[in-house]
């Protein structure tokens, strides 16, 4: 964390976008001394985060996995809050409950002597390797923690320079789902460990091995829920913006970046120029090069590895009773999910047989939904949006339907008749909702061989005052990510005008 700036003129920054990865640019940059407006295309502040309430029942739109709360402790630090002030985690008990097609089912939960019997129920002797899988998630997410994430690193290269040989301890040869199943002697856990790839909308058979560092984020820091809904963690966030005074303007989409010679000037936005030293862009890469900035296709192009990460449908429903199998957090596995990553991932096809994230919140908090009903939520992950070969929406439909068979079949029994309120997202209205490119949910896709899980730079190669933030730029997709890259940004910027200040020269990786 960068210490704040000399303060005779405040340095004005503008940010685009309201989402997680903006809020924290903004809160840590105003904590830092700047002047920051804030311009959101939407109504409400926290992009993708995000919250429907109606006849009763009150849906999380987007995240509803809370974890690595010591990212957003940093975050309310550097304003001088406590977290604690102003939203309430509670742990969830188990992580998730895993259901499989041939009515197995396993809960991972964080407690060893209860993880024990659960994995008695899978097979003899998985104990040892469960727990050396564990160990070697550990040793991955501190080395990853260490320097991708609290350097802030950008490239390879950069990688390189800051591990020197330690980098062989990065497990960056291998993928994801070839590491598992290497040290995981059981088909149960392998689907189960592998779609830990989930926080990052990736395949687990094309990202490299080092993302197996996600059971560690969960078993080491444990899964928790924002008490009274996740949307309370924007609340929290926009009640410090404004008692730090950032001017927050919604319903004001940002329509330009003007620029001059190698800075951008400020931003469009409502119908008039609004100067500003620094900009810092929440709006997606790739998008925000294409709309917003006076630059050829060329620019863009060259961006083209940083695909998307995965879109889904999102099926909310209201039912008039509460499915008693389902804990908070439950995945209904594919038949054969190799093959749900492969037409996923690599065909961009729907898939026959997804495996499904299903979140049953009332389990947590009673507060979602009214006496006797459940309220639950439904996503599988399926390809971004390819605008030359579009999928109609009666596919979409169609794989709603499938969905919804898969559940019956499982376990949730007459589902259909006891729905009494229904919200459906296809990724077009992901994509128009929040600009996402292709309708992306976690920014871009981590591939061992288009990007090595790399994502674009936060500083803009072209614009020296100009830094991106948010799921599209390192370290990427997911909200202690995304939270954590606001704080990252806003410090490259503290850094700049502190040398500015002191009259040094000031140098940026695109200058
Ligand atoms: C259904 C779903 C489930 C998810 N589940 C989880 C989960 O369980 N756990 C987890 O950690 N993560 C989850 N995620 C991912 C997580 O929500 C995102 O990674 C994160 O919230 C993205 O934050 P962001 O700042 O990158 O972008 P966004 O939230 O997309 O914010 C970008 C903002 O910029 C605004 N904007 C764009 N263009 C302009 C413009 N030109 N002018 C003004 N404003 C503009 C948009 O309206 C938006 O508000 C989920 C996402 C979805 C959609």
């Amino acid at each position: 964390m960068v210490s704040n700036v000399s303060n005779q003129a405040a340095p004005t920054v503008a940010v685009i976008g309201g989402g997680l990865g903006g809020l924290s640019a903004a809160l840590s940059l105003a904590a830092g001394g700047c002047s920051v407006d804030l311009y959101e295309k939407n109504s409400h502040l926290g992009g993708k985060l995000n919250v429907l309430t109606r006849d009763g029942f009150s849906f999380d739109l987007g995240p509803s996995i809370f974890t690595l709360p010591q990212i957003f402790q940093q975050l309310f630090a550097r304003a001088g809050r406590r977290m604690e002030d102003y939203l309430t985690l509670q742990p969830v008990t188990p992580h998730w409950r895993n259901f499989f097609e041939d009515g197995r089912v396993v809960d991972l939960d964080p407690d060893a002597e209860r993880m024990n019997q659960q994995l008695a129920l899978l097979g003899p002797g998985l104990e040892k390797p469960f727990r050396e899988f564990l160990n070697y998630s550990k040793k991955q997410y501190d080395l990853v923690e260490e320097g991708y994430f609290q350097q802030g690193l950008d490239t390879f290269f950069q990688l390189l320079k800051y591990y020197r040989w330690r980098v062989f301890g990065l497990d960056f040869l291998s993928t994801m789902h070839r590491s598992v199943c290497c040290r995981l002697p059981n088909a149960y856990l392998q689907d189960i460990f592998d779609f830990f790839i989930k926080y990052v909308g990736s395949s687990a058979v094309r990202a490299p091995g080092f993302m197996n560092l996600m059971p560690h984020i969960q078993f080491g820091y444990g899964l928790w829920y924002v008490e009274g809904g996740m949307y309370n963690l924007a609340r929290g966030l926009e009640k410090v913006l404004r008692e730090l005074g950032v001017r927050i303007h919604c319903n004001c989409e940002v329509t330009a970046m003007p620029t001059e010679g190698r800075r951008v000037s400020g931003v469009q936005a409502g119908g008039q120029f609004h100067p500003a030293q620094w900009v810092v862009c929440n709006m997606e890469v790739i998008p925000a090069y294409k709309k917003l900035l006076p630059l050829p296709p060329s620019s863009w192009r060259r961006l083209q590895k940083y695909e998307p990460a995965c879109s889904g449908i999102v099926i909310h429903l209201g039912v008039d009773r509460i499915y008693e199998r389902l804990a908070h957090h439950n995945f209904f596995y594919s038949g054969n999910q190799r093959k749900h990553f492969d037409t996923v991932f690599r065909q961009h096809q729907l898939p026959d047989d997804p495996t499904l994230y299903v979140v049953a919140p009332a389990r947590s908090d009673r507060t979602v939904a009214p006496p006797g009903c459940d309220n639950i939520k439904i996503l599988p992950h399926i390809p971004w949006i390819n605008d030359e070969l579009p999928c109609p929406a009666e596919d979409y439909l169609a794989l709603k339907e499938r969905v919804l068979d898969k559940l019956e079949r499982m376990g949730l029994q007459d589902l259909r008749k006891h729905i009494v309120l229904e919200h459906f997202w296809t990724p077009v209205d992901i994509r128009s909702l929040y600009a996402s490119n292709g309708g992306a949910i976690y920014g871009v896709v981590s591939d061992i061989w288009k990007n090595l899980a790399f994502k674009a730079p936060k500083q803009c190669r072209e614009f020296a005052n100009l830094l991106f933030v948010g799921g599209s730029v390192n370290p990427g997709g997911g909200m202690p990510m995304v939270t954590l890259c606001g704080q990252l940004a806003s410090d490259i910027i503290l850094r700049n005008l502190q040398r500015q200040a002191a009259g040094g020269y000031v140098r940026t990786s695109a200058s």
